[in-house]
């Protein structure tokens, strides 16, 4: 059996894997993101215990972005203009290389979660969205079996949003934006604007509505823009069960029955869902770029 290497990279969290996308992970770590070095130095010790499984074919790495995704640029595999310290400009594959010289991909957190979404939707997944809504929010998208890139990747979590009435007069958590979809609707901003998390917020609290909307607006947008078969929505915020149906009834509302397969409540049932995969989708994911990468 062939082994690969996974690693999600995240703002917060590293999560290593060694093991394959069919297989799923032989052995896992979760190391805290602190600055590159330290962090890189316990990713480098896990592979090093992880011999024991068998050589490791190849490795991929599902980033935080922004990150260079363009094999052909310099900029590949590098964190770009992140506001996080420490972290911009960042070799993530030189890192790696570094302990482990095998072949290597990497793409988004979200892109690769999509790829891993698209693998357990089945053959007749053309078109695929991965949301993420967690410290930030992120859109991976998979075309025609590839994830989408261009001038670097898509970056829909930025997208602007119609402000909800509710919401008034609070401006919003991205450093880059002020009050874009991210700095209104991530899990800072849900705090920040309300006092409290999700996990904490009653009921009949007006964040619920308010929320729905943001995510059925950017629900909105991706049927518009890219027409996909299936919105996954994933990530901390998303732990929250009840905002599933709720952004559904409202992306169809947005939508005003102008998208004939989107149309009514049981299609929404089809089309905006939470992740298939067992284990994180962008872990899953990570497997399947090591794959492409050691052919
Ligand atoms: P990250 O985006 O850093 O990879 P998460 O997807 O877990 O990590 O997102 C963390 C954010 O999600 C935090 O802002 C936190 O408040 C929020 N969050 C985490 N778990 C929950 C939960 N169960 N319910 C609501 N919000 C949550
Ligand atoms: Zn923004």
């Amino acid at each position: 059996m062939t082994i690969h290497g996974a690693i999600e990279a995240g703002g917060t969290k590293f999560v290593c894997a060694v093991g394959s996308a069919a297989t799923g992970s032989l052995r896992t770590a979760t190391i805290p993101t602190r600055d590159p070095d330290a962090t890189f130095a316990e990713v480098a010790a896990f592979f090093r215990d992880a011999a024991d499984f068998g050589p490791v074919a190849g490795i991929g790495v599902a980033s935080f972005g922004p990150v260079g995704v363009d094999p052909a640029s310099p900029d590949y595999g590098k964190i770009l203009a992140t506001p996080k310290p420490g972290w911009e400009g960042t070799d993530l594959l030189a890192r790696i290389r570094a302990f482990l010289d095998v072949p290597m991909a990497i793409d988004t957190d979200v892109n690769a979660a999509a790829l891993a979404e698209v693998r357990a939707a089945g053959p007749d997944m053309r078109q695929l969205a991965y949301v993420t809504v967690g410290t930030g929010i992120g859109v991976g998208l998979v075309s025609e079996g590839s994830p989408v890139h261009g001038i670097g990747h898509p970056e829909a979590g930025h997208i602007l949003v119609r402000r909800h009435p509710a919401h008034e007069g609070f401006a919003g958590t991205c450093p880059f934006h002020g009050d874009c979809l991210e700095g209104l609707a991530a899990g800072p901003a849900v705090s920040s604007a309300w006092g409290a998390p999700a996990s904490e917020l009653a009921a009949d609290h007006p964040f619920w509505e308010v929320e729905a909307d943001y995510l059925a607006q950017l629900c909105m947008t991706l049927f518009l823009t890219m027409a996909p078969q299936r919105i996954v929505l994933g990530g901390g915020v998303m732990k929250q069960e009840r905002l599933i149906p709720l952004i559904r009834a409202r992306t169809a509302d947005l939508l005003g029955g102008y998208v004939q397969a989107a149309r009514d409540e049981a299609a929404m049932e089809r089309l905006i869902v939470p992740p298939a995969c067992t284990e994180p989708s962008g872990l899953v994911g990570a497997f399947l770029l090591a794959e492409q990468a050691a052919g």
